[in-house]
């Protein structure tokens, strides 16, 4: 049995906080992360609208980048304490996920981590709150998946939690937030959607419902994504959407390898974090090449090639097209082709790869992949990477 899961309801547009003001509900708690969005105001409006509706408000702030274990539990405790019927996270990527780990602990505070992160294992919520979420990032699209990313640093684990009970009964995509992302910021958020659409699109769980989706994204992110880089407010609008497409798409088609990889690499350099749209959108040409040696795979990266207005006879050409569209993509966003680029150093790289790539291959992301990989080929997919080496095999 298939099934495909979105939000109850999405409210789009510039101006779209002021929804906040109909919410029904009694006591609301605001998940929210290290002050960005205090400072440009959003925090203040957020509150004042859920006031509005006659709610109490209590904040629950400070959630960090690449929130832990730890923080969820605190928060959990914060809502205990509380008794909210509305958990409504706001900011980047993180403190959605981190509110959405909470939520499942504030309902089931017997349950455990370890219970959690089997996939799709989550007991059943909604008995005790409803979730909202407003994206300030264009890239992430936990407004609309079923997904959330927890780290247990005392383990040095990235935890893909993933359950259609998380996916959130409303968000909010209002383009007024994501003006705020810094440049660098929006050229990583946007690969990372791209990532999501085309992974999604050739997904051995593509389906009827989630290839428009991928398609409409993908296109979008080829139109809007220079121009929103160079700070154009439409373009900037236009990605916000196309992001939550894009998530619409892979929350219901899951992923593939591309993010695999980023998963495990993101932390496992001394020479600094790897950030996630980045990694991705540097190891997304070479795992098409790597993919693309499953016909079928061709065949619907070349459907995307073509969807994108490029030109090709044959499905290998317009696979090639795509792959060189992606390059000119990160010249023009700033990003490295190659893992020696970014800095990795060339002796930590070989001494800790093998283990990487076993990682990387026991992935959550790696069973959708539209082609088998075992650790031995994901370790020589990763040295082409380094390298800059033409993928063939
Ligand atoms: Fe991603």
């Amino acid at each position: 049995m298939a099934r495909f899961t979105l939000p109850r309801d999405i409210y789009y547009g510039r101006g779209t906080l002021d929804v906040l003001e109909t919410i029904k509900g009694k006591r609301a708690i605001v998940v929210v992360g290290g002050g960005s969005m205090k400072r440009f105001g959003f925090l203040d409006k957020v509150t004042e609208r859920l006031q509005k509706a006659g709610m109490e408000v209590r904040l629950f702030e400070n959630v960090e980048p690449d929130p832990s274990v730890e923080t969820v539990m605190r928060g959990a405790e914060a809502m205990r304490e509380f008794q909210p019927d509305w958990i409504v996270a706001m900011g980047g990527g993180s403190p959605i996920d981190a509110a959405k780990a909470m939520w499942a602990f504030y309902e089931y505070p017997e349950t455990t981590f370890e219970d959690l992160i089997t996939p799709f294992n989550f007991p059943e919520l909604r008995k005790k709150a409803r979730f909202l979420a407003i994206p300030s990032t264009s890239g992430t699209a936990t407004e609309v998946t079923a997904f959330s990313v927890i780290t247990d640093y005392a383990k040095g684990i990235k935890y893909p939690l993933a359950d259609f009970n998380i996916t959130p009964d409303i968000a909010i995509v209002d383009p007024e937030l994501a003006e705020t992302m810094p440049q660098k910021l929006t050229a990583h958020t946007g690969m990372d959607a791209l990532t999501h659409a085309i992974e999604a699109y050739v997904s051995t769980l593509n389906s009827p419902f989630t290839d428009p989706l991928a398609i409409k994204a993908i296109q979008m992110v080829f139109e809007y994504l220079p121009a929103s880089f160079d700070g154009d407010k439409n373009a900037r609008e236009q990605m916000h959407y196309a992001q939550c497409l894009a998530g619409m798409a892979f929350s219901n088609a899951l992923l593939g390898i591309v993010h695999s990889m980023a998963h495990k690499t993101g932390a496992a350099f001394s020479t600094g974090h790897i950030p996630h749209g980045c990694a991705n959108a540097i190891y997304l040409p070479y795992v098409i090449q790597y993919n693309a040696k499953n016909p079928e795979a061709e065949a619907r990266y070349a459907t995307i090639a073509r969807y994108a207005g490029l030109e090709g006879k044959t499905d290998a050409e317009l696979t090639q097209a795509l792959c060189e569209k992606i390059n000119a993509f990160n010249v023009k966003l700033g990003i490295p082709k190659t893992l020696r680029e970014f800095g990795i150093d060339e002796k930590e790289f070989k001494e800790k790869i093998a283990t990487i790539a076993e990682l990387a291959v026991g992935d959550a992301c790696t069973g959708s992949n539209p082609r088998p990989i075992t650790p031995a080929e994901m370790e020589r997919l990763f040295t082409c990477i380094y390298y800059g080496e033409k993928v063939d095999f």
